[in-house]
């Protein structure tokens, strides 16, 4: 595996079809399931790890953000990583950027309403890694569906390089979603109730239920957290809030345990006319 600073030498080192994987480090499970996707439909596996200042809407949780550089080598190398492109922030912009870049629509609720300036910071930086690194394929988590509809969205209005491919969401054996936040995670138990609520509004649609708000009830009826940011069932497409399941969606909720703040979701996929909730995968499990 090469370490790399530069997006120049990453595009030096390019032979035939690469994938990229963008994260911000402290590596899990969740991360290593798209180094697998990549790995399985590219010649070259590049990951990036980079704490991306812009998307963080506050100091404190930038400050205590976990990172583990020695741990993250080892692992994206176990991992089958080619290339780990380290930018050092000097590294990724040489003055404070000028020029962000904002998704409307898309980014009008959820998290885009609870994390003020989060998304145009996301929107940025991964404008500027597909920009310069321009890989054939890029790799994001359904673990944040509306982030993934972000980008597609973004790929789409700016001609960006390279096809984005969504994989599942990788979870522990009790269904906790994997996290590089989990480490913070005092009562395990109340955590999972986000998991709880989504898998018996999964069984639920599989018993036809098509309304969302009687779905979006089962999710907040199961949560024992300290507050509740959102519970919402939304499209696929553009992630605005559906009423009734009608179409691909997702059903997201974003909740407060503790020190920790959780989010979690279910997509809803059609199979032809059938409704299917992806429960995602089991670490360990064939990832
Ligand atoms: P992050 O390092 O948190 O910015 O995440 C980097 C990428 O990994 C994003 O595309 C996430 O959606 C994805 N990811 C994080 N956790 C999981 C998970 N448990 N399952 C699948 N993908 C994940």
């Amino acid at each position: 595996m090469r370490i790399v600073e530069s997006a120049a030498t990453v595009r030096a080192l390019g032979e035939g079809t690469r994938g990229l994987v963008p994260t911000m480090g402290a590596l899990h499970a969740g991360h290593l399931s798209l180094v697998e996707a990549a790995r399985d439909q590219c010649d070259q596996v590049i990951m990036s790890i980079y704490v991306n200042p812009l998307q963080f809407d506050d100091a404190d949780d930038l400050a205590r953000y976990p990172r583990d550089l020695d741990g993250d080598v080892a692992r994206a190398e176990a991992a089958g990583v080619d290339i780990l492109y380290l930018p050092s922030p000097q590294n990724m912009f040489s003055q404070p950027p000028l020029t962000t870049v904002t998704v409307a629509e898309v980014t009008e609720h959820m998290e885009g309403e609870h994390r003020p300036g989060h998304f145009t910071g996301v929107a940025t930086i991964v404008t500027k890694l597909l920009a310069s690194l321009r890989p054939d394929r890029s790799y994001f988590g359904r673990k944040d569906h509306q982030q993934l509809v972000m980008v597609r969205t973004l790929v789409a209005d700016l001609s960006l390089p390279g096809e984005v491919v969504a994989c599942p969401i990788v979870r522990d054996p009790d269904g906790l979603a994997i996290s590089s936040r989990n480490v913070f995670i005092e009562d395990r138990d109340r955590a999972l109730t986000l998991w709880g609520g989504l898998a018996a509004a999964a069984d639920a649609v599989e018993d036809g239920e098509r309304d969302g708000r009687r779905l979006t009830g089962i999710v907040a009826g199961s949560l024992e957290v300290d507050s509740v940011d959102y519970v919402t069932l939304a499209s696929q497409a553009r992630a605005q809030p559906l009423t009734r399941l009608d179409r691909p969606a997702f059903l997201a909720v974003a909740a407060r345990v503790g020190p920790v703040r959780l989010i979690d979701n279910l997509p809803i996929d059609m199979v032809g006319e059938l409704f299917v909730p992806d429960r995602g995968v089991i670490a360990g499990w064939g990832t």
